[in-house]
């Protein structure tokens, strides 16, 4: 017999499958984890598929060492669905594959935790008589007297209990009166905390509504919806009756949400409502919980799994449905190679394991909504809040106005009223500031430069943390002190521009002496419970203002909320992409939904200096449709996506000259390609070749082949042809394909 196995190893050369042996009385698993014997060394496989024969002679055929572990780590489905995403990124099968497996797997790193037990290995009733044998240590006859009932106890239980009882333990042991065995104990993240089940609340109308269309299409193993619940509307407790439907049906269910900011609160939800069958992936466990999880859901043992993006390859055997909630982030969007958009393979896999889909947002994307309409999702709606609770007030403040009239605080008159009487009335409030540090950047009145980083072409954020404030680089975490004379024209009027959170921060800190304030932003949420801890604070009502960036937007709860003020509205609308609109639509209505969301009615204060904005107003309005429809004849009018695809050739290198020489090379390529394929000619409506807008990152320069590419079936061949270019080698220089990236600066 012998199996075909897929080598753990990433080379173009190396993107098929090897034939091994399977030595006598060794049985193998499709999807089994296996260690081979490659070149001179031994490597990590998975065995693909088996053969009764094979075309290498049989001297040369080698024999398979050994299983890695004793079952299949990559389930048949998981495997299948490695072979699409290969085919569709046009990258080996060795490279997605890893994406099924947690990292640490690789190369074990990282081991089964074990833990030593002891249980009885007589009858009970004859404790007392071998307790009575024991003489004088009362060390052996306590021991005796605690494992009475049997049971199997954790040596350190026992050692709370007894003093130094490895001695003891050891010498019942010889006795034959007890056996001591290594138990497996699975780390869990968040500990097992206390699981009262909460009662369910009476359903809204309209999440009965959504559930009779839902569950008639779960049952059967199929369905994809686009549920548009606004924010508030209680679209959480529509995945929880879907959750226990799919578990009752005897299968899984998975929910993935955008950031790990935002697990916790689904995980303490789903931990009150289905107790320890829930199991929890993301990025910062530590590598023997994230395992150890895993192996829970491998196990059948956790049929609920809750993760950030890379939860979708989680290995549940009977899937049920996934749930994509905030399905508009971008987030879900993988950077690193081989890069997927997680929204998509959750597609396939409803697909091809016969589960329901459900697409969820408050401000669903342009594509979503636009592939709703279309027919592909079902849409679902559910326009109102729970119980009938008001959707907040927003005003929208002119903050041109307000420098007219002398104000240069960051905070307008009407916000900060309304701050401050909020405070008095004993409730809570969240800023939105979607800029950390202090200011924004420092530029010169004078001569008009800007403070920018040596490494980057990113203009620098002035942080005051270091006590004399200096500029940071967000990109490289380059240094340095702040000047008070400008570098370019010497003169003295050096201005700061914009706040960032920590701005925010201090003026509150002077406003409102005494209050406790919460700032969240990547700064202060480094860390495995980094976000856990702050968000428990305010949660707790220690503190009563939490100030943040964008990741306090989204999907987070609370009722105590009462008050939202954006700072500055504009910071997003103004980037040069051409998703700023869509981005700035979704973060100001995500966050104006975070008022208002308990009993007291909420109010939004939001902050421009483009009041009259059809974005602004929008948002203002909490109007989804009107923003869908304005953007989507936008984006067909200038043909952007979803009618076309952006894309790029990106060439970095340390010397300048190699990046704009590769990008030089690789874009006369593709102008010869075109020339010898009319038809790919034809669906090209932009090709051009510049120095990329951030011409410079982390010290490498960067140049880049813009594209922009009709949708349509004779694009597919070209876009291949572009991925294979930037597989190749390029001396001195990396070069990636991005296609419809999450941004082309
Ligand atoms: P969304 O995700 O749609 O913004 P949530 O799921 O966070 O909204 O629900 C908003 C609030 O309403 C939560 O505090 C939730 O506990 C509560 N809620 C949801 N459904 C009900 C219901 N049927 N009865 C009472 N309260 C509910
Ligand atoms: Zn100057
Ligand atoms: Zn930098």
């Amino acid at each position: 017999m012998l199996a075909q196995v897929i080598v753990d190893i990433v080379h173009e050369n190396v993107a098929h499958t090897f034939t091994y042996r399977i030595p006598e009385g060794m049985t193998l698993f499709v999807g089994q984890r296996v260690e081979v014997p490659f070149g001179p060394r031994k490597k990590e496989g998975v065995v693909v598929g088996f053969a009764d024969t094979c075309d290498v002679p049989e001297e040369k055929l080698r024999d398979i060492i050994a299983p890695l572990e004793d079952y299949p780590a990559i389930l048949p489905c998981l495997l299948e669905l490695a072979r699409q995403m290969a085919e569709e990124a046009h990258c080996p099968l060795a490279e997605t594959l890893r994406l099924m497996l947690p990292a640490e797997m690789r190369g074990g790193r990282v081991q089964v935790k074990r833990q030593p037990m002891a249980r009885l290995a007589i009858p009970p009733d004859k404790v007392d008589e071998a307790a009575a044998a024991q003489g004088r240590s009362a060390k052996r006859r306590k021991i005796l007297e605690l494992l009475r009932d049997g049971e199997a106890h954790p040596v350190a239980a026992l050692k709370l209990l007894v003093r130094d009882p490895m001695e003891a333990l050891h010498q019942l042991e010889r006795m034959g009166l007890i056996t001591l065995t290594q138990a497996e104990v699975l780390r869990r993240p968040g500990g097992d905390a206390a699981e009262a089940v909460a009662a369910d609340p009476a359903l809204t109308a309209s999440q009965q509504e959504a559930l009779e269309v839902i569950l008639p299409e779960l049952a059967k193993g199929r369905g994809k919806f686009l549920l548009h619940g606004v924010t508030g509307s209680g679209k959480t407790e529509v995945f929880i009756r879907l959750v226990r439907e799919t578990l009752r049906m005897g299968k899984s269910a998975m929910i993935l949400v955008p950031e790990i900011a935002l697990t916790p609160q689904m995980v303490s939800w789903f931990r009150s409502r289905f107790g320890a069958v829930a199991a929890v992936i993301h990025s910062r466990l530590s590598a023997g919980e994230r395992f150890d999880e895993w192996r829970r859901i491998r196990r059948g043992d956790a049929r609920v799994v809750i993760g950030a993006r890379s939860a979708v390859f989680a290995p549940c055997e009977r899937l049920g449905l996934i749930v994509v909630d905030e399905e508009h982030e971008t987030t879900y969007l993988s950077d690193r190679h081989p890069r997927y958009d997680a929204r998509q393979v959750a597609a396939w896999r409803c697909e091809n394991e016969g589960a329901a889909l459900i697409l969820a947002s408050a401000t669903p994307s342009i594509l979503s909504f636009a592939m709703a309409r279309r027919g592909d999702y079902t849409l679902l709606e559910m326009p109102h809040r729970v119980h009938n609770r008001p959707m907040p007030q927003v005003e929208i403040v002119d903050m041109r106005q307000e420098l007219e009239n002398g104000n240069r605080s960051v905070f307008s008159a009407v916000l900060h009223s309304h701050l401050r009487a909020c405070m008095q009335r004993g409730e809570q409030a969240m800023l939105l500031m979607n800029r950390r540090g202090y200011n924004s950047f420092i530029s010169c009145r004078s001569c008009g430069h800007v403070m920018k980083c040596p490494n980057c072409d990113v203009s620098m954020t002035y942080h005051m943390t270091d006590g004399d404030g200096r500029l940071h680089c967000h990109y490289c975490g380059h240094a340095e002190s702040s000047p008070d004379k400008c570098p370019e024209c010497g003169s003295r009027y050096i201005r700061y521009f914009g706040a960032g959170t920590q701005k925010v921060e201090e003026e509150l800190k002077r406003l409102f002496p005494g209050v406790g304030i919460v700032r969240m932003d990547v700064d202060t949420t480094s860390g495995k419970d980094g976000h856990q801890k702050l968000l428990d604070e305010f949660r707790s009502g220690r503190a009563r203002i939490l100030v943040g960036t964008q990741m306090i937007a989204k999907g987070l709860d609370f009722p105590r909320v009462t008050l939202v003020g954006v700072v500055a509205a504009d910071m997003t609308l103004n980037l040069p992409d051409y998703r700023s609109r869509e981005r700035t639509f979704q973060l100001l209505t995500q966050v104006a939904g975070r008022a208002g969301r308990g009993e007291i009615p909420g109010q939004v204060v939001i902050q421009t200096y483009k009041p009259d904005d059809p974005v602004i107003l929008a948002s203002a309005a909490q109007d989804y449709r009107t923003f869908f429809h304005q953007e989507f004849d936008r984006r067909r009018k200038g043909l952007y996506p979803p009618f076309t695809i952006m894309a790029r050739l990106l060439a970095e290198a340390s010397d300048a000259k190699r990046a704009q020489e590769t990008a030089q090379a690789l874009h006369q390529r593709c102008v010869k390609l075109l020339e010898e394929h009319p038809r790919w000619k034809k669906r090209t409506l932009l090709m051009l070749l510049e120095q990329a807008p951030v011409g410079m990152l982390r010290g490498k320069a960067r140049w880049h082949i813009q594209l922009k590419l009709l949708v349509h079936p004779e694009t597919e061949p070209f876009v291949a042809a572009l991925t294979d270019m930037a597989r190749e080698e390029h001396p001195g220089a990396d070069v990636y394909f991005e296609y419809n990236p999450t941004t082309m600066m």
